[in-house]
């Protein structure tokens, strides 16, 4: 598929990161990563949405080597050493500020990969020869309030198109994330209410309820606790955004880590 090709669409993922470890790790999450690469159409470029690069405003990164970010800390030193040495696409990076009305998302030379893309992309790429770029989340607060859900999801929806010109956009978060009741074992029951959470969460998604899971405030307790801040949850949002009509999702993979920590990933078309 080239640039300009517009008979072919990319899928849309979204994939849930976890700790750290997964950098290193070899385990059914991982080897999931692997195989989904496998049968993914080659991108031109990769655009990670990223749920730890938060800015005032949105950003793309638009650097032509974009440098591994090692934003982790207290993990092995090995980690530290790993460097993902993906090329920048400035070219492709304009595409998505030229995709939404003027300015409302520009351009950043100060932020390369952190390690929501690229302990991913370690799995998937692990050549690090397909251009990977980064946008942000718009993490701005007015009166202590975080802009709504719905504004992520509009904006999602607007780079849709981008699905025609190679890029493989890539939501990395976790739907269920509570870093409070993190338990340090990966292999950890999960509790009752990530469970409870990130089954409605994936009703939700077989069904094509996009309403449910902005308001997702509306699934109550569990919820609440699965979703204490909206940072891993926005990347999900931007990949519902992304689904045309007709397009169903499929699971990637499914479980937990560290008991409050849900894996879900899945793909759209
Ligand atoms: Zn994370």
């Amino acid at each position: 598929m080239s640039a300009s090709d517009t008979s072919g669409k990319m899928p849309v993922l979204f994939i849930g990161h976890g700790s750290p470890m997964n950098i290193i790790a070899n385990n059914a999450y991982t080897r999931s990563l692997e195989s989904l690469a496998r049968e993914l159409p080659r991108p031109e470029a990769i655009m990670v949405i990223s749920a730890h690069w938060l800015t005032e405003g949105t950003f793309v990164g638009c650097m032509g080597s974009p440098e591994t970010i090692h934003d982790f800390y207290g993990f092995p030193r090995d980690l530290y050493e790993i460097e993902y040495p993906a090329p920048g696409s400035p070219d492709l990076a304009k595409l998505v500020r030229e995709a939404v009305p003027d300015g409302l998302v520009r351009c950043s030379d100060g932020w390369g990969l952190d390690h929501a893309s690229w302990s991913v992309l370690l799995h998937m790429y692990p050549e690090a020869d397909i251009p990977v770029f980064e946008m942000s989340l718009d993490y701005t607060f007015n009166d202590r309030h975080p802009l709504p859900v719905e504004y992520h999801y509009d904006l999602g929806r607007q780079l849709g198109p981008l699905r025609r010109n190679g890029i493989l956009v890539i939501g990395s978060g976790n739907m269920v994330h509570n870093l409070g009741l993190v338990d340090f074992n990966t292999d950890a029951e999960p509790f009752e209410w990530a469970v409870e959470a990130d089954g409605k969460m994936k009703a939700c998604l077989v069904s094509g309820d996009n309403a449910g899971l902005i308001d997702f405030e509306g699934m109550g307790k569990a919820a609440e606790l699965a979703v204490p801040t909206l940072d891993h949850y926005l990347p999900m949002i931007y990949a519902i955004a992304m689904q045309e009509s007709g397009e169903s999702v499929s699971f990637v993979y499914e479980g937990f880590q560290n008991g409050s920590v849900s894996m879900r990933c899945f793909r759209v078309g």
